[in-house]
C-alpha cells in the first residue's frame, strides 16, 4: 500500500543539495570489469576484525570463506573468485588508512555475471526459522551496505531484547549522485522484498516500513507493486518521503518515516526497531534462499569527469583504479576521488583501494563540482549567521562544537555532544564562511578516542 504521495514525511532541519543523480539514474546494472588481483580487507564491518584462514599460495575457490571471525560482532569474508592467494598484506582502507588483507589473484579474470535471482514460486518466509534465517545472513558474511557496516546478523537476531516491533528498510539514498539502491529496487525488486521479509520473520516485526524519497517515484511504484504481488504482505508499507539530506542516516529515518525519536547517544533497538538497507534486503535473500555469500555488490561510478558512468556489480576487492579505467577514465582534470559520495564520502588518495562490503559508490568529483568557490575563496571568520545551527539535524551547535576543538578544549566540545554528530556535512555545506566545521568535529572525535585510548595515534 503506498501513502498519499501528497502527505510526504521527513525529518526536521537538513539541506537539499543538487542531486546529480541524472548521470546514473537510467544506467542499468552491469557487469563490472574483470580484474586479475583482488584485495580482500578483513576489516569491512563495524566490529572486531576477522582473522585470515588462509595462507600465501592457497588455491581458493570462489565463495571459499577466507577471513574468520572471533568475536560475536563481526562478519566473514569470502573469495569472489577462484584464484590463488598472493599475499597477506596491509593495504589501503577507505577510513582506517591501511588494513591486513588477502589478496587473490583471480584464476580467470573474468568479468562477473549479474546473479540470478529466480524465487521459489511458493517462497513463504514462515518456512524458514527466524534462527536458520540468522546463521544464513552470518554465514554469508552479510554487513548493512548503505555505508554504516554493522553485521546483519546481530541486527535481526530473533531473541534481542527488547522486542523488535518495527522493520524500517532504508530505500532513500540521500547521498546526491548515487543510485546503486535506486536501480536494486527497480532490477531485483522481488528479490528486495523477499529479503525484507525473511528479516522480518528472523528479527519478529510485526510492522515494516520502507522510506523511499519522492525523488524516486519509479521506485515507489516498483516496491509498491511488489508488495501487491505477494497478496499476503499487507503489513509492508511503502512510506514517500520528501526528498532530503540525511534521511538516510538511521535516526533521521526513524523519525521522518514513523515519527520516533531515539535518544541522543542511543540505537534503534532501544526503541524497539530494526534498519536495514534495500541492497542489504536483496543479499539477506541471496544469502538465504541462494546459499550467497556477500561476495560481490552494486557500484555506482559517477562524476562529470568520469566517461561511461553507470552501476556496475563488481567483486569486492576490486581496486577503484580498475574501476575508473573500465569506466572509460576522467575525461577532465578531477580534484577528488570519493568513496561514497560527496557529502559523507571519504576522499582517498590512493586509487589500489578496493570496493568493500559497505562502497556503494566511487565519485570523481571535478573543480567545478565541488564549486569553484570553495578552491579560490579562503575560510574566513564566522559571522555568526546560524545557518549551521539551523541545518542540523542532530540539534547541535556545529560552531561552538569546531571552535572548542580548534582550541584544543576536548571537555567543552563533550559538553557540546560532539559524540552526537553523525558526520552528515550539512553545516560545512551551509556556511558562508567557509568554515570545514564537520572537519573539526571528525578531528575532534578522533583526538577523543586517542585520549581514551580507543584508537592507535
Ligand atoms: S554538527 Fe554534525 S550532525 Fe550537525 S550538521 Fe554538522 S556534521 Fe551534521
Ligand atoms: S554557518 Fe559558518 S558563519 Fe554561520 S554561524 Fe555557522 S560557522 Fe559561523
Amino acid at each position: 500500500m503506498t501513502d498519499d504521495l501528497k502527505d510526504k514525511r521527513t525529518f526536521s532541519r537538513g539541506v537539499h543539495p543538487p542531486e546529480s543523480k541524472h548521470l546514473t539514474e537510467d544506467r542499468p546494472i552491469e557487469p563490472g570489469p574483470g580484474v586479475g588481483e583482488l584485495s580482500i580487507l578483513l576489516s569491512q564491518h563495524i566490529g572486531a576484525p576477522c582473522q585470515a584462514a588462509v595462507k600465501k599460495g592457497d588455491l581458493v575457490e570462489a565463495g571459499q570463506r577466507i577471513g574468520e571471525c572471533q568475536a560475536f560482532v563481526c562478519a566473514p569474508v569470502h573469495a569472489p573468485v577462484p584464484g590463488k592467494v598472493k599475499e597477506l598484506a596491509l593495504k589501503p582502507h577507505p577510513v582506517l588508512g591501511r588494513c591486513q588483507a588477502i589478496t587473490i589473484e583471480a584464476r580467470e579474470p573474468a568479468p562477473p555475471s549479474l546473479p540470478s535471482f529466480d524465487l521459489p514460486t511458493d517462497f513463504d518466509p514462515a518456512r524458514y526459522k527466524p534462527d536458520e534465517i540468522c546463521e544464513a545472513v552470518r554465514d554469508a558474511g552479510l554487513v548493512g551496505m548503505g555505508g554504516a557496516g554493522f553485521p546483519t546478523s546481530v541486527k535481526i537476531q530473533p531473541d534481542a531484547k527488547p522486542p523488535k516491533h518495527t522493520l524500517l528498510v532504508n530505500g532513500c539514498e540521500c547521498e546526491p549522485y548515487i543510485t546503486c539502491d535506486y536501480r536494486i529496487m527497480l532490477e531485483w525488486t522481488d528479490q528486495v522484498l523477499a529479503g525484507i521479509r525473511l528479516a522480518q520473520r528472523a528479527c519478529g516485526a510485526s510492522k515494516v516500513f520502507i522510506g523511499i524519497e519522492d525523488n524516486k517515484p519509479k521506485a515507489i511504484e516498483a516496491m509498491s507493486a511488489a508488495i501487491a504481488r505477494a497478496g499476503s504482505t499487507s503489513d509492508v508499507r511503502v512510506v514517500p518521503l520528501q526528498t532530503k539530506y540525511p534521511q538516510g542516516g538511521e535516526r533521521q529515518l526513524i523519525n521522518a518515516a514513523i515519527g520516533q525519536t531515539v535518544p541522543t547517544g542511543g540505537i534503534p533497538p532501544m526503541i524497539g526497531v530494526v534498519v536495514i538497507n534495500v541492497a542489504t534486503a536483496a543479499a539477506i535473500a541471496g544469502a538465504v534462499l541462494h546459499n550467497r555469500p556477500l561476495t560481490h555488490r552494486v557500484v555506482t561510478v559517477t562524476g562529470e569527469a568520469i566517461a561511461r558512468p553507470g552501476n556496475y556489480y563488481v567483486p569486492i576487492g576490486t581496486p577503484v583504479e580498475a574501476l575508473i579505467e573500465f569506466c572509460g577514465g576522467v575525461t577532465e582534470k578531477s580534484a577528488k576521488v570519493v568513496m561514497g559520495g560527496p557529502m559523507m564520502g571519504l576522499a582517498i588518495a590512493d586509487l589500489s583501494t578496493p570496493i568493500t562490503k559497505t562502497g556503494g559508490a566511487v565519485t570523481v568529483l571535478t573543480r567545478h563540482q565541488i564549486g569553484q568557490a570553495k578552491f579560490e575563496r579562503r575560510q574566513t571568520a564566522c559571522i555568526r549567521c546560524g545557518r549551521c545551527l539551523e541545518v542540523c539535524p542532530e540539534n547541535l551547535n556545529p560552531t561552538r562544537i569546531a571552535h572548542a576543538v580548534k582550541s584544543n578544549l576536548l571537555d567543552v566540545a563533550e559538553s557540546h555532544f560532539i559524540g552526537a554528530c553523525i558526520e552528515c556535512g550539512c553545516c560545512s555545506y551551509v556556511c558562508p564562511a567557509n568554515i570545514e566545521l564537520t572537519g573539526y568535529i571528525k578531528t575532534g572525535k578522533i583526538f577523543l578516542a586517542r585520549q581514551r585510548k580507543k584508537m592507535p595515534a
